[in-house]
């Protein structure tokens, strides 16, 4: 059984952790291993760590940053599969899935790589006589990383590679559910030539995450994860004086106008529905049927998941794997059974789904509700897993009318062959994240991702030019070097 411990300074920390976790491989629900819990003091440590590397780390060369970011995105290039084979080990989503995870992380170390043009500043002549003034971009220091199971490569990649690129020192605090990922990038980091410190990984809980929100040594925080524990965290940070953003939770709407492919249709609701059995935040998790729409989707949904094979990921026909812990399979199964006590139609049954897998692991076949009312708990709350909610509406007033009620605000996606009712769409979604004719729209690297409302509290989003804002803070110099002379006056100094 492997052991899962902190990484502080570019090498294991060998102390004595009191406290730990386990890990469990979700397609056969033996533990495979155990992972260390960090308290304030490992956090203190890693601070430390981080602190003392930030002195020379912050103010190293663009060139020499932007040069172990090429060798991080070589390595990272030519280890994918290792990386996603330890994805899909603790995660239980199947092999290419893991490695599309790993191809978005990548996109960011190479955005990261352009840091030298993300970072300048501006110039202006002559603003007075004689005088300039320009603006540098500075790094804030000691910044922190808390992610969630769901993307264990991708989520960490959308955040350090741009932290470190602009010259900040990192410390990650990755789930406990599938930590190794975490450990492995650090090692890779480390063979690119990452000075000691400059990324750590500190594992644990509740009480590790609260001693980094906590330490003063820390200037900001980036989270992604579930919307209470996003509020809860923006609220803390906040009150400690750092700069923070906060990624919650998400009920992405695909909206299908009734002029829109069907076959296209299903074959992206069920691409985005069970892929990664649902458990990922730009899943589609409810369906919106304009008009006649409705009936004919039901089929081709139900045709389509007949084929899908609910599978391990070392099986390589596999589609789809287990949910990741046997608790979070029941309350997802769970929802089947609240949906129809609440009068929605379960138009598939993904508890009578063929699984090929071993009994012992977290299983829950695909699930489709039809007929769904936006006051069922089934649409109310973020399932995150394989069901579907379909809701029939009139038209596309009602469509987005549900959409700016709905408290989530992450992606949303229409069907259409129109294009006037597709720039409609993007107009008036209220969502941060739109896809037209696609389901999942994650914004490329040189974007940036973030959703609204609920599912992001803080100014700006991650990764991409917000995540440059994010990591930098702008400062502003106005300097004389002609012209200058005894004067003396008290008045308010005026431009001339
Ligand atoms: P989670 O909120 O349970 O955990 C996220 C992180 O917070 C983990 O590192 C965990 O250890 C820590 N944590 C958990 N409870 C905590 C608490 N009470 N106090 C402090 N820290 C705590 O989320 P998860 O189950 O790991 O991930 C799934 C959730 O993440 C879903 O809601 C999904 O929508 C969301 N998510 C959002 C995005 C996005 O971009 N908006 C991306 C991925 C996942």
């Amino acid at each position: 059984m492997d052991h899962v411990t902190h990484i502080i300074n570019n090498t294991q920390w060998k102390g004595t952790a009191e406290r730990h976790g386990t890990v469990y491989n979700p397609a056969t629900g033996e533990i495979s291993a155990t992972v260390d819990f960090a308290t304030a003091v490992e956090v203190d440590l890693a601070v430390q760590a981080a602190a003392s590397a930030f002195a020379t780390w912050g103010t190293t060369s663009i060139s020499r940053r932007t040069e172990i970011m090429f060798r991080f995105r070589e390595l990272l290039s030519a280890r994918r599969a290792e990386v996603a084979q330890r994805v899909s080990a603790e995660h239980g989503k199947v092999l290419n899935d893991a490695l599309g995870e790993v191809s978005r992380g990548i996109e960011v170390v190479e955005f990261a790589c352009g840091i030298g043009q993300l970072i300048k500043g501006e110039f202006s002549e002559n603003v007075s006589t004689g005088i300039d003034s320009y603006s540098i971009r500075q790094p804030l220091g000691v910044v922190a990383g808390i992610t969630p199971f769901n993307f264990p490569a991708m989520v960490p990649m959308w955040m350090f590679p741009v932290a470190i690129a602009c010259g900040n020192t990192f410390i990650l605090k990755p789930s406990e559910k599938d930590p190794s990922t975490a450990v492995f990038l650090a090692g890779l980091l480390k063979e690119a030539g990452l000075p000691d410190g400059v990324f750590n990984v500190i594992h644990g809980d509740q009480m590790a995450v609260e001693a980094i929100l906590d330490h003063p040594g820390i200037a900001a925080v980036s989270f992604v994860g579930s919307t209470a524990v996003a509020h809860a965290i923006y609220e803390r940070s906040a009150r400690a004086g750092k700069r923070v953003q906060a990624l919650g939770g998400a009920k992405n709407h695909m909206i299908v106008m009734p002029d829109a492919d069907m076959d296209i249709v299903a074959d992206a609701a069920v691409n985005a529905g069970y892929g990664s059995a649902g458990e990922r935040c730009m899943a589609i998790s409810v369906l919106v049927a304009v008009g006649a729409a409705g009936d004919l989707i039901v089929e081709k949904i139900r045709e389509r998941v007949a084929n899908l094979k609910v599978a391990p990921a070392t099986d390589p026909a596999a589609d789809m794997g287990p949910l990741i812990t046997r608790e979070h399979r029941d309350r997802v199964a769970s929802y089947l059974d609240s949906g129809v006590k609440e009068g929605a139609v379960l138009a598939i049954d993904g508890r009578l789904h063929q699984i090929d897998g071993d009994p012992g692991g977290y299983w829950l076949g695909p699930s489709l509700f039809d007929n769904v009312m936006p006051q069922m708990e089934i649409y109310r709350n973020e399932i995150f897993g394989p069901v579907l909610s379909m809701l029939r509406v009139a038209d596309l007033d009602e469509a987005l009318a549900l959409i700016k009620s709905n408290p989530y605000g992450n992606g949303a996606a229409i069907f259409t062959n129109d294009g006037a009712t597709a720039r409609r769409f993007q107009t008036e979604a209220e969502a941060g994240m739109i896809g037209i004719n696609l389901p999942i729209p994650v914004p490329v690297s040189y974007y940036s991702f973030g959703g609204w409302n609920q599912s992001l509290f803080g100014d700006l989003h991650i990764y991409g030019p917000d995540g440059v804002r994010f990591y930098t803070r702008a400062k502003a110099v106005t300097a004389r070097w002609t012209g200058i002379s005894h004067t003396q006056t008290l008045n308010f100094p005026t431009n001339s």
